[in-house]
């Protein structure tokens, strides 16, 4: 297993206080090949215990060496361990290739995208400072930012790089001290990054990392008392539970959950364009992206020519094991084909126009063909639900009023895009759509780290990415001195 994955490390153990030590359970979880079904080794399953050595360990590196770092040295740290992940983009890229299914060329642009979230929060740590306030005369007043404390990541399988680089890249660039749980279905990369860091001289106990299931190990951080801020991505119903644990210890939380994000196509859409992203934006890691767009409405005028378009598109789409590096990889779990492929059932009275192919896909892959829906109500469950697989629906619309009212009329907020060239249809929809981003002809604007990312309704609150995540990670202290 270790050769074909060409780990450094024992994935069987946490990262706890520097340390790589066995769950105190001594307990494993299954790690799994999505691409063939197949087992290929184990995971520590933390527990209680575990959690609870980690957020001692983290406290006593805030008490510590780390608490007394100066912001300089740490950006200075997350540029060393920038270094180290940009040596090992390739090896990081196949490890999570394998681990989540994504085709190679997408897991090698969430470890350079990992790298980047480095330099961004690198150079970002020592210019986050407070303000003075003017105020009456003989006071000298002034804010302080200083960092919660502990930090609880939760991470999901999806995009484990990518969120661990702007969560835990913010946290410990603004002086937290992380305590880390990724995913059962996808932990190796979390340990990687762990051990990158470790290398590259972060102090003991300033990054913890304990694999588990949620109901455990997830759980366990989140109720914690002594955790002092919560970052969770994920799915709403456990962003439910994290906030109701949290809000029992009054303890600020950023929930980045689902989404059902529409793309907006109206009738002077520049149609060249947008149909990469149109497909793309809904089959990426096969459609297991809390940002695809899953929604393609289209003004009725160009109904034909964008449905006639994504379908020759689809036809092409070729699904196949991760290390094949093709469109489509497998989902990450049996679960979740199972899930999708419900979905699918139930889309089973709606014109299904294209599909994707399979391309020597081994028989035990968690395998679902990608699958383009036409003419699709906005209140078919399709329309409406998030199914974090491979598919999209076509819903036609008449003018801008009712493009916005579906656009808007799912319980999620999470991006959207226009394609128009209309400037004032631009300004003025950007503003009515209720989503975290909005992109005006184009779609995801590259996923730049620079850009704030969350979400409205139940895509959650909180920002992360940008500038914006270091407010978040951080406390605002007034500090009122009257001297006279
Ligand atoms: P999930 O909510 O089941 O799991 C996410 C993480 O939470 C995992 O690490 C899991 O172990 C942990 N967890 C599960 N139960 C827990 C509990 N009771 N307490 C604490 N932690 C617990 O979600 P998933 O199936 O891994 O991911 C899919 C969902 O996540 C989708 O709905 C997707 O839209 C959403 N997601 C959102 C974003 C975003 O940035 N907004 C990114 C990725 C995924």
């Amino acid at each position: 297993m270790t050769q074909k994955l060409d780990l450094w490390f024992d994935p069987a153990k946490c990262l706890i206080a520097g340390q790589w030590v066995d769950p105190a359970g001594g307990e494993g979880l299954p790690l799994n090949d999505p691409s063939t079904g197949a087992r290929i080794g184990s995971i520590a399953r933390g527990r209680t215990a575990d959690i609870d050595a980690a957020v001692a360990a983290a406290e006593a590196a805030m008490a510590g060496e780390w608490g007394k770092t100066a912001a300089a040295e740490r950006g200075r740290f997350l540029f060393r361990l920038r270094e180290l992940v940009l040596d090992k983009v390739e090896q990081l890229a196949r490890i999570e290739a394998i681990d989540v299914g994504k085709p190679l060329k997408q897991a090698r642009a969430d470890a350079v995208a990992l790298a980047r979230y480095l330099e961004f929060y690198g150079g970002a740590a020592d210019k986050l400072h407070g303000q003075t306030i003017p105020y009456l005369d003989g006071y000298t007043v002034y804010t302080l930012r200083e960092p919660h404390g502990v930090t609880g990541h939760i991470v999901p399988w999806n995009y484990p790089m990518q969120i661990i680089g702007r969560s835990v890249g913010a946290a410990l660039a603004t002086g937290n001290a992380c305590v880390l749980k990724p995913a059962e279905d996808a932990c190796l990369t979390a340990l990687a990054f762990a051990d990158l860091a470790r290398q590259a001289g972060l102090p003991d106990g300033a990054l913890n990392v304990v694999p588990g299931l949620g109901s455990e190990a997830g759980a366990a951080l989140t109720a914690h008392p002594r955790v002092h801020h919560i970052s969770f991505t994920g799915s709403v119903a456990t962003g439910v539970h994290v906030q109701t644990a949290a809000a029992k210890n009054v303890v600020p939380v950023t929930l980045e959950l689902g989404g059902k994000s529409p793309q907006l196509v109206f009738e002077d859409a520049d149609l060249e364009a947008a149909l990469p992203f149109l497909v793309n934006a809904g089959i990426q890691n096969a459609g297991q992206t809390c940002s695809a767009s899953s929604r393609i409405l289209v003004q009725r005028s160009r109904l034909d020519e964008v449905t006639e378009l994504m379908a020759k598109r689809y036809g092409a789409l070729r699904v196949g094991p991760a290390l094949s590096d093709l469109d489509v990889g497998p989902l990450i779990s049996a679960k979740q084909q199972g899930i999708v492929s419900s979905f699918l059932d139930r889309g089973a009275d709606l014109d299904k126009v294209a599909e994707g192919v399979l391309h020597e896909a081994p028989e035990g892959g968690n395998y679902v063909r990608p699958t383009l829906f036409a003419g699709v109500a906005p209140d078919h469950v399709l329309a409406r639900d998030e199914i974090f697989g491979p598919v999209q629906v076509i819903i036609p619309f008449d003018d801008e009023d009712e493009a916005v009212a579906i656009a808007n009329g799912t319980d999620y907020g999470l991006v959207a895009s226009l394609w128009t060239r209309d400037g004032a249809r631009q300004m003025r929809l950007a503003r009515k759509i209720r989503t975290g981003q909005v992109f005006i002809n184009n779609y995801g604007a590259g996923g730049g780290v620079e850009l704030p990312f969350g979400g409205m309704g139940k895509s959650g609150h909180g920002r992360e990415k940008g500038f914006e995540a270091l407010y978040g990670f951080t406390t605002l202290k007034t500090v009122a001195a009257f001297h006279g």
